[in-house]
């Protein structure tokens, strides 16, 4: 069945989702323990699987940790196996995500976007902006980030499951639907049931750029360094006191300049602290490590351990203890033993006439924890750009584009993969 035809009820559908999703405020909280890390992402989950019902879908769920899961039985003559289609619910805790106020811009013709509140989207800045003369964007009012990330997602894959129930005829495995909280702070598939879904495979809608894929992605460790000084009264300290301000600001000092998110691109990693706290009785510092190679990424964990080392050598006073943890690992691996997974894909996404983008994605998804937990899962793009701040944008073909992959890997699923694919084995130990 070709989507042509139906381009403009898609564009319509997927648009006006999207601007009513990222007025819901579902901004996650990296500091709470809870999941969600914060109760206003109910609010998106409710509305989601209320819409899901009125769609006419009778298997849906919202589980006690905000995640929505709703199944869309298989057409008839379908007996491929199940595929799972998620986007985040939530958006990043950097920029506020409350009261969006999204500004949409019919017919761009190529020139300076003039955002508001010095927001400026000007294509010489972001060239991406060219290949969008002529379309509808979407940007923010320049108070609040956009929330494409991932609301964009979340607005494709609804879109995708009103035009099946409009289609009866259209071929499709039984799809679950995934929408998850917390992405964006690491913790978006913590909590889902994963033994209970059908799916062995999953995409998740959660890319950048119109034709981006990817199946690749950085190792992920994150490192707290914890220091305990040593406090005598600054006036007759000398010999004696250990200061943790004094000793945190050394250990950052030493982190190569080379390997920071600001000096690296491609395929190289970093290290980036991202908090520091405290006083000079007590001091922690939060790190992130990332690189696509595990070994790469232990080097660093074990310079900063040498780090410390060294520093508690020079103030034996006080106590420097480093704790790392791996957040995610490179999905590369676990996705190659499937290959049909990206075939598919690639030909679902050159069918509609966008030319896909094989990227290593330089972070991280709830595909990747998925991945290692048992379901392989590439990343799709969603369409947006500049994401987590007041300068994303997204071009509303984008979306439409993102839709129609959807459904195009529903009808080649249908077509191709066996009922009888071996399936890989769920591993939710792995779960942290
Ligand atoms: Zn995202």
């Amino acid at each position: 069945m070709n989507l042509q035809p139906h381009r403009d009820f898609l564009t319509e559908d997927v648009q006006e989702r999207f601007l009513r999703y990222v007025r819901v405020h579902t901004t996650s909280d990296r500091h709470a323990d809870t999941t969600p890390s914060t109760q206003r992402q109910f609010d998106l989950a409710h509305i989601l699987a209320g819409e899901l019902r009125d769609l006419g879908l009778t298997d849906v769920t919202v589980t006690e940790f905000g995640y929505v899961i709703a199944r869309v039985p298989a057409h008839d003559e379908v007996n491929a196996p199940p595929v799972a289609f998620l986007a985040h619910m939530d958006t990043a805790p950097d920029s506020s995500g409350e009261d969006v106020n999204p500004r949409i811009w019919e017919n761009y013709d190529g020139g300076v976007l003039t955002v508001g509140h010095g927001i400026v989207l000007d294509p010489t800045e972001y060239p991406d902006l060219r290949d969008f003369v002529g379309e509808t964007i979407i940007t923010t009012d320049g108070t609040t980030l956009l929330g494409a990330d991932d609301k964009a997602g979340v607005a494709e894959i609804m879109a995708a499951v009103r035009f099946l129930g409009q289609h009866p005829e259209y071929p499709h495995p039984e799809l679950e639907i995934i929408f998850t909280p917390d992405e964006e702070i690491g913790r978006g598939v913590d909590k889902l049931p994963v033994t209970e879904l059908h799916s062995r495979f999953a995409y998740t809608m959660d890319g950048g750029k119109e034709g981006s894929v990817e199946a690749e992605c950085f190792n992920a460790y994150r490192v707290h360094v914890d220091i305990q000084g040593y406090l005598i009264h600054p006036g007759s300290a000398r010999g004696k006191m250990a200061n943790a301000v004094t000793i945190a600001g050394r250990l950052l000092a030493a982190l190569p300049q080379s390997e920071s998110p600001e000096a690296t691109d491609g395929r190289y990693g970093f290290y980036c602290p991202v908090e520091i706290t405290g006083d000079y009785g007590h001091a922690r510092i939060e790190m992130i490590i990332r690189d696509f190679e595990i070994d790469e990424v232990r080097r660093r964990v074990a310079y900063i351990e040498k780090l410390a080392d060294a520093l508690q050598t020079a103030n034996p006073r006080a106590r420097i203890t480093v704790t790392a943890t791996q957040q995610y690992l490179n999905m590369r691996d676990r996705i190659a033993e499937y290959p049909f997974l990206l075939e598919l894909l690639t030909e679902a996404i050159t069918s509609i006439g966008v030319t896909p983008i094989l990227d290593p994605i330089r972070g991280g998804t709830d595909g990747a924890r998925l991945t290692e937990m048992g379901l392989p899962t590439p990343n799709i793009f969603a369409g947006g750009l500049n994401f987590h701040g007041p300068a994303e944008w997204i071009p509303v073909r984008s979306m439409v584009r993102a839709t129609e992959t959807i459904l195009t890997i529903l009808r080649l699923w249908s077509e191709r993969v066996a009922p009888d694919t071996p399936l890989p084995t769920v591993r939710p130990e792995v779960r942290a």
